[in-house]
């Protein structure tokens, strides 16, 4: 099993002169394998180019299976330009999650950008060809809801975790070949929400075993997996922001930095470590420079993990 790299960059496209060698598509992932159908994760603006690479290199009737992290604009906005939605003979299998915040389905999010007051074709003319599948669905009389696995296809086991977004997000850890994937989409590490006081009470230590144990069970997640792509879009210092001024700080907005990321595949024992998601302000020269200083931090720290960033055309073995 290999995965490919469509789309790595996180919240909003970024094309120019400053992008290209990272690259400016947002989120899209194709895990490459020798037999089965087509597997893609997630949908943002990679998927164009994914689709331009299988109408040239491959003759219809597709098979594919979808699997979206989650339905922010950067995980889904491609989907209409994927061309072979709309070559008769696809069977294309879409699974997500519902935002549920406003009692949309994944299906209801899906459909809505394929109306008239966003793109020119209906997704009424999809019919044929694309079946969604929501986990809320799917999974809602299994003990433990979501978090668990199924089957997409006889060879391939895919493994589900809620991740801590400001909407319902699933991470996928994909088992076939006798390897484990994970990719998170977007996460942030769990942490207390409620105000802190000067002296500890009770409330806030319960509060904190909660968010240690949620943050465990992210680790276990990913524990011993052949490659974890894991959501980047911060350093620790972005994300704390400036002391005294909470307004800079990117706490709540759903991602997570280098140094925790480092940290996680240390306590996961993960073989191979790769950074995506990136922040949308970042050129290449700004990832060149942060990648010249996380690599060298991951060396002192995961000395035996191979750590690399995320860019477009990438193809990573798992
Ligand atoms: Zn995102
Ligand atoms: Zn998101």
């Amino acid at each position: 099993m290999k995965v490919k790299f469509w789309g790595v960059r996180g919240s909003l496209p970024t094309p120019g002169p400053k992008t290209a060698r990272y690259g400016g598509n947002t989120t899209c992932l194709q895990v490459l394998r020798d037999s089965g159908p087509l597997i893609i994760l997630d949908a943002g603006t990679g998927v164009r180019e994914l689709s331009d690479h299988l109408m040239k290199s491959q003759k219809p009737p597709y098979d594919i299976r979808m699997l979206v992290t989650h339905t922010h604009w950067d995980h889904i906005h491609g989907f209409p330009f994927f061309v072979p939605i709309y070559v008769p003979g696809t069977t294309m299998e879409v699974y997500g999650i519902g935002p549920i915040h406003n009692g949309k389905s994944f299906e209801r999010v899906m459909r809505d950008q394929m109306t008239y007051s966003y793109f020119p074709v209906e997704n009424t003319m999809l019919d044929d060809t694309v079946k969604y599948f929501d986990f809320n669905d799917l999974f809602k009389h299994r003990e433990g809801g979501v978090e668990g696995f199924f089957k997409l296809c006889p060879d391939v086991t895919v493994r589900l975790k809620l991740t801590n977004h400001p909407v319902f997000c699933v991470a996928y850890r994909i088992e076939a070949d006798g390897k484990k994937f994970i990719f998170t989409g977007d996460h942030e590490p769990y942490y207390d929400t409620t105000p802190q006081s000067s002296d500890s009470t009770s409330t806030e230590t319960d509060n904190k075993a909660l968010v240690d144990l949620m943050n465990e069970r992210f680790i276990e997640f990913c524990e011993g997996v052949d490659l974890l792509v894991i959501d980047t879009t911060y350093t620790d210092a972005e994300y704390n922001g400036q002391p005294g001024k909470p307004a800079t700080s990117k706490r709540g907005w759903g991602h997570s930095t280098f140094e925790y990321n480092i940290e996680v595949a240390k306590r996961a024992k993960v073989k191979k470590l790769v950074f995506t998601h990136h922040d949308p302000t970042r050129t290449d020269d700004d990832l060149d420079r942060l990648m010249e200083k996380y690599l060298a931090h991951a060396k002192r720290v995961i000395p035996n993990i191979e750590v690399m960033a995320s860019r477009e055309g990438l193809v990573v073995d798992v």
